[in-house]
């Protein structure tokens, strides 16, 4: 048989990732899902993350497809196709660090000065430096576009002050992608401003929240007179909700393609419980296993094109959507499996099945609620009439807030 450059990336990335990584099943036969750690976790996850991402950096597998002076491997986009599939099974995810660089990227490489992308990508995809998302407000969640974190211009320096909340990592992060309001009597899309911003001076300060089950994902930001140089914009002044729409939208999609393995995992628990040859149970496994496939097809189809800088040919909203029912159905059938054991957490596989149950929650409403994703595809996929705006057309400053 000829062996053409392809099968030769294929052989030398199974040999590498056999050599290097864990197996998934061997490390962690119910593992929790990969981008919220278990309680107490959360420091060690973070380390055992990044170390991980700059293990695949060193390697040439992340940052596969970006540019060589912009610190990336230069190479195509089926050398990132075929890393996915050689490295299904093995332990490559590395949380959230493949979340906001999924996220941060490809803004950075569509908006970013020549300065900024030889200044922020490449310590961004080996991981070195770890960045968090400051976007979500006490008043602005859904409606971010509402967002009250003022940044006054003093010399060549914003001064920001202002509150941000639920930001996944931020109490590991060096750098921010920040969001503020620049322009307060231009209407509420316009004069908003996005900042590449230092985490790590005076006036931030970070606080993490627990979470009702224990867990500390997120944290809260206080800024208080902190500062971001005129250089550090991305895009141009009052016109950062561009860039952040294109954050957004890389954000939902990057939820789709985490999809995980959970439908394997649920296999095997139905073979250890002997419940695999029940017709109900093979009926709904086969409905999470499809629809696991489907996901990833869509995913992979978003990820090819936003890899060749074009549109993605599947609406973003979509795949959030399906990944948010998937994982209610896993949830709902983890626990059908398992019965009273389910909520008693008595083993590894209850602890399992305990988080896939909670799992429901946060990914319906990270990146954009069920609601607010159906409000997008029925005005922007199927042309219903929009939603009734009444501060459309009046300046930010003169809006009621609550
Ligand atoms: C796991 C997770 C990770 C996150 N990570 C980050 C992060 O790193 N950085 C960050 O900045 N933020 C982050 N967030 C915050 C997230 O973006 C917001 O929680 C989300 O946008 C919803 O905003 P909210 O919580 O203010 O809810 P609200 O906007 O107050 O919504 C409350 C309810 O009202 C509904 N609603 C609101 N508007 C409409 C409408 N127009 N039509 C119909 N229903 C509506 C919503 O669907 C929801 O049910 C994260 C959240 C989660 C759960």
């Amino acid at each position: 048989m000829e062996i053409n450059s392809e099968d030769e990336y294929r052989l030398e990335t199974s040999a590498w990732l056999a050599e290097n990584i864990d197996l998934i099943e061997e490390k962690q036969p119910f593992s929790t899902l990969h981008w919220m750690p278990s309680r107490g976790r959360e420091n060690q996850h973070h380390l055992d993350c990044q170390q991980r991402q700059k293990k695949l950096y060193d390697a040439g597998y992340a940052g596969v497809t970006v540019p060589t002076e912009y610190g990336g491997h230069g190479g195509e986009p089926w050398m990132q196709r075929i890393f996915r599939e050689e490295a299904a099974g093995y332990q490559v995810h590395t949380g959230f660090f493949n979340s906001i660089i999924s996220m941060t990227l490809p803004a950075l490489l569509k908006h970013g000065t020549e300065e900024q992308k030889k200044t922020h990508i490449p310590s961004l995809i080996s991981g070195e430096v770890s960045w968090c998302q400051l976007f979500s407000e006490p008043g602005a969640g859904s409606d971010l576009a509402g967002l009250a974190t003022r940044a006054e211009l003093d010399g060549e320096e914003f001064v920001i002050h202002g509150q941000k909340v639920w930001n996944s990592a931020a109490m590991y992060a060096d750098m921010g992608i920040l969001l503020v309001r620049t322009n307060p009597d231009a209407h509420k899309h316009e004069g908003i401003t996005f900042l590449l911003f230092d985490m790590k001076q005076r006036g931030v300060e970070v606080r993490p929240l627990i979470q009702a089950h224990g867990a500390g994902h997120f944290a809260e930001v206080f800024i208080d007179g902190a500062k971001c140089h005129v250089s550090n914009v991305l895009g141009e002044v009052d016109k950062g909700w561009g860039p952040a729409r294109a954050v957004m939208s890389n954000e939902s999609a990057m939820i789709g393609g985490a999809s995980g393995d959970n439908p394997q995992q649920l296999i095997q628990l139905a073979q250890e419980l002997g419940k695999a040859d029940e017709p109900v149970i093979r009926q709904k496994l086969v409905a999470v296993y499809v629809r696991n496939k489907l996901l990833k097809i869509m995913s992979g189809k978003i990820s090819a094109a936003v890899r060749k800088g074009m549109s993605p040919p599947i609406h973003p909203s979509i795949v959030k959507l399906y990944v948010a029912h998937n994982r209610r159905l896993e949830g709902d059938l983890a626990q059908w499996l398992l019965g009273a054991a389910g909520v008693v957490v008595t083993n590894k596989a209850s602890e399992w099945a305990m988080e896939l149950l909670h799992a429901r929650y946060p990914i319906s409403i990270g990146g954009g609620t069920d609601e607010v994703h159906r409000n997008n595809l029925g005005e922007q996929a199927l042309g219903l009439p929009r939603d009734i705006r009444v501060d459309r057309g009046i300046p930010w400053k003169d809006i009621p807030k609550g």
